[in-house]
């Protein structure tokens, strides 16, 4: 059976919490959807965009700690879609960026719906950037490596990992003290900068820097929650002139001596 009337399914990326950050494309799609199912890290005032009248499904997940398991997410997509409902799948970030909106996609193919993707903001990118830190730099990175310490399939191949110039680490709360020192082990200078970036476009965001064999203490001490990503690769050497320069909505407050203006 294929959807009856018009039924379609957007896997919509909502980018990475503050709803400025929303394309264009994911607020037009929010405003008219008769559906809306959408994550944990999706932003409240991101869902008040959404059409009035327009049911509103939370099926929150966030990393493994799901609460719906994924088949009845898809099956749930599916029979939305078949009502002739148009549904928007609405996750955190970019939906193909660890959002398992590649296997939602695949379930939907395979069901013949029609569905498209729209891409968001991913906090992979925006994380780091929002607080000062390209990820990629001229002279110092030419490459940037997404990689998260949690998978299903075991771990991660930590030696390709410690020869990324700049890796961004997703889910970094729970696992940073392993994470960190299995980068160790694998060969990555325990010296070099490291950065968490919590809370990114939100009030709260908040940036803690050390290097990579400090930062998990650090983090303990400041007490970061989620969402985090660690951000390493000399490109975060970059911040404390970056970030100094950063004007409203999204800066933060930083340290007094970061804040002190340049003496060369
Ligand atoms: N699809 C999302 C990622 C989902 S996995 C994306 O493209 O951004 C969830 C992880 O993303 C979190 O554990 C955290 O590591 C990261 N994350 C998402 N939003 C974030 C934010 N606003 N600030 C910092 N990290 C964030």
């Amino acid at each position: 059976m294929t959807a009856g009337r018009g039924g379609i399914v957007h896997l919509v990326g909502a980018g990475p919490g503050d709803p400025g950050l929303l394309t264009l494309r994911a607020a037009e799609l929010l405003a008219r959807a008769d559906t809306v199912v959408y994550d944990r890290l999706v932003h409240p005032d991101v869902l008040a965009r959404a059409r009035r009248g327009a049911r509103l499904l939370f099926v929150g997940k966030e990393g493994f700690g799901e609460q719906v398991p994924q088949a009845e997410i898809c099956a749930l997509l599916i029979e939305q879609a078949r009502l002739g409902r148009e549904v928007v799948r609405l996750k955190g970030g970019d939906p193909f960026v660890f959002g398992r909106g590649g296997e939602e996609a695949l379930a939907l193919e395979e069901a013949g719906v029609p569905y498209d993707v729209v891409p968001g903001v991913s906090s992979g990118v925006a994380g780091p950037g929002l607080a000062g830190i390209p990820v990629t730099h001229r002279g110092l990175s030419a490459a940037v490596t997404f990689a998260t310490g949690h998978t299903r399939d075991g771990e991660p191949d930590w030696a390709h990992l410690a020869r990324a110039p700049t890796l961004v680490l997703f889910m970094a709360g729970r696992s940073l003290a392993a994470a960190t020192a299995a980068l160790v082990a694998a060969g990555r200078d325990p010296g070099e900068p490291a950065a968490l970036v919590e809370a990114a476009s939100l009030p709260q965001q908040r940036t803690i820097e050390g290097t990579l064999s400090s930062i998990a203490a650090r983090a303990e001490a400041e007490n970061v929650g989620s969402p985090a990503l660690l951000v390493l690769g000399e490109v975060v050497g970059l911040r404390a002139r970056i970030a100094r320069g950063l004007a409203a909505p999204f800066s933060e407050e930083l340290p007094a001596q970061a804040a002190q203006p340049r003496s060369s």
